[in-house]
């Protein structure tokens, strides 16, 4: 199970420690419970996905974009591949749309030209430059200044929170340990060799390091000495548009790339949304996730240009996600400085896309460096199938509802989801604590009305549940109630009052 700090007791020895929750930490740990070993998973967050893998784009590249021979080109390549038997063994919602780069002139048709080389330098196949009136047919609602597009078939989309639980879920299965509220807060090196991570909750001794810490892996890296991955956090922001838009693009739209960013794009999401997004601007503060009036603009404008008519009415929410840069490339290896630490840092796009392939290279660095890899005779790929009431027919439904009448009372009436599902996100292996993990599980609070209706009905399921107090439920992090008692004195309520503001 999902392990929080009210109720985890920190193991005192593992064979390895993975620092991070977010896609590549869990997909990681996964991998690792490939094998016969103790793997603790540390996350400093409430809950899995709550870093820069619950904000990103969801999109599985194709792979031309990264300079050949870097990890992120071949990291790309293979990732995608992988997705392919993953999402259907794990349950990740995943849909096969193609992306357009979209070109405005005719110099941008040459960078078509140069991408597509690149794309096959990196191994792809079925890349194919089309001409304006290919593009349109494809999709109506560009605009008619396009001169041309490339067009990657394999692209793809996900759906990153549901990622991300799903390797954590599936690690759990395995025998890994995953402690959430617990932040690594020094490395041990004795004789150049890590020897136990510090935590918030304790100490845990351990010969094996993982950092894959997002945009903290410059400070989680120092930790133990060494001072060689430095980040630099580059936040985008995104509009999101409600379903009713949703044949809006059927592929991923991309603008010609720049050299900071692939530009804003448009793109449908894999539950049938469509988002605008993300810009591109360095900031000071690594968790620095406001959305700004300037952002909003410049989106905008930015998707304009490829699609005229946006439909700025069916907007419903704004979010932003942070961009680990540390250079050009992923920095994925050994630790030049410490024995026994192994990074997994700078991890900015596509790294979503790759993540199981650098839980493989990472993996394969720590066989190297002397981890024992003996094959976990009992390893399960496949996670638990959880009913989706919303995909079903109207048969399944009834017998759904007949085995449990949960699956009968709809609790998100944007997104159609029902008590039964909630029920079963709470009480999986990586199970929802909070308003806001059962939003990323089952989607309760993701459609237009953004939580306004069914958010006291989720937090008095969760409270029932969890067997805690409506008071005690939170929207994600510490100190985010979602109600303050009664009989708190009125000094203290007027203060938690304004801390909620
Ligand atoms: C705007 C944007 C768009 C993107 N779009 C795409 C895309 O379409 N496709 C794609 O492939 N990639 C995309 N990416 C990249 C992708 O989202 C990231 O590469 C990926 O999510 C990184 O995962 P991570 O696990 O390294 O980091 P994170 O998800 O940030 O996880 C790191 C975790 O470490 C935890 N942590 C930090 N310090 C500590 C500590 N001391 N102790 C314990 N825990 C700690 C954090 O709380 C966090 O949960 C995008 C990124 C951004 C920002």
């Amino acid at each position: 199970m999902l392990e929080r700090v009210a109720t985890a007791r920190l193991p005192k020895q593992a064979d390895v420690v993975v620092v991070g929750g977010g896609v590549v930490g869990c997909a990681i740990a996964r991998e690792l419970s490939r094998y016969s070993l103790s793997v603790v998973l540390l996350e400093r967050a409430p809950d899995v996905a709550m870093g820069t893998s619950k904000a990103n784009s969801g999109i599985l590249h194709a792979g031309f974009d990264a300079e050949p021979g870097s990890w992120k080109a071949r990291l790309n390549v293979r990732g995608a591949q992988l997705y392919k038997e993953i999402s259907e063994d794990l349950g990740i919602p995943r849909r096969r749309v193609g992306s357009l780069v979209v070109a405005l002139d005719e110099a941008q048709r040459d960078t078509l030209e140069e991408l597509r080389y690149r794309g096959i330098e990196n191994g792809l196949t079925g890349l194919a430059l089309w001409g304006r009136d290919e593009v349109l047919a494809h999709e109506p609602n560009l605009s008619p200044d396009v001169t041309g597009a490339l067009w990657a078939p394999t692209a793809a989309i996900v759906c990153p929170f549901s990622a991300t639980i799903a390797f954590a879920e599936n690690a759990i299965l395995n025998g890994a340990r995953i402690v959430t509220e617990c932040a690594v807060t020094g490395i041990e090196v004795i004789g150049g060799r890590t020897t136990a991570v510090e935590t918030t909750l304790g100490r845990i001794e351990t010969s094996f390091v993982v950092n894959a810490a997002g945009v903290h892996s410059g400070d989680v890296a120092a930790m133990a000495g060494d001072e060689s991955v430095t980040i630099t956090p580059r936040r985008g922001e995104y509009v999101l548009f409600d379903h009713s838009v949703g044949d809006l693009v059927h592929s991923v739209v991309f603008p010609t790339p720049t050299k900071l960013s692939k530009g804003i794009l448009v793109a449908p999401t894999v539950h049938g949304n469509v988002f605008i997004g993300p810009n591109a601007n360095d900031i000071a503060d690594l968790d620095d996730h406001e959305t700004t009036r300037g952002g909003f603009a410049e989106i905008i404008a930015g998707a304009r240009r490829m699609v005229p008519n946006l439909p700025l009415a069916n907007a419903i929410t704004e979010f932003a996600g942070i961009r680990a840069v540390a250079g050009n490339d992923f920095v994925i290896g050994l630790s030049p400085l410490v024995r026994g630490l192994v990074h997994a840092a700078g991890i900015q796009s596509p790294g979503l896309t790759a993540a199981p392939a650098i839980a493989e290279t990472v993996v394969a660095f720590l066989g190297e460096a002397g981890l024992k890899l003996s094959p976990n005779a009992a390893f399960m790929p496949i996670n638990p199938v959880r009913p989706k009431f919303a995909d079903s027919s109207a048969r399944e439904r009834a017998k759904l509802i007949e085995t449990n009448p949960l699956y009968g009372r709809i609790i998100c009436r944007c997104e159609s989801i029902t008590e039964g599902e909630i029920v079963a996100a709470i009480h999986a292996p990586c199970g929802a604590r909070t308003m806001d993990g059962v939003k990323r599980r089952v989607r309760a609070g993701m459609g237009r009305c953004q939580g306004g209706f069914c958010g006291p009905r989720v937090t008095a399921i969760l409270a029932r549940e969890l067997g805690i107090a409506v008071t005690d439920v939170r929207k994600d992090s510490e100190g985010s109630w979602l109600y303050i008692p009664r009989d708190l004195p009125q000094a203290e309520s007027e203060s938690a009052e304004q801390s909620y503001a």
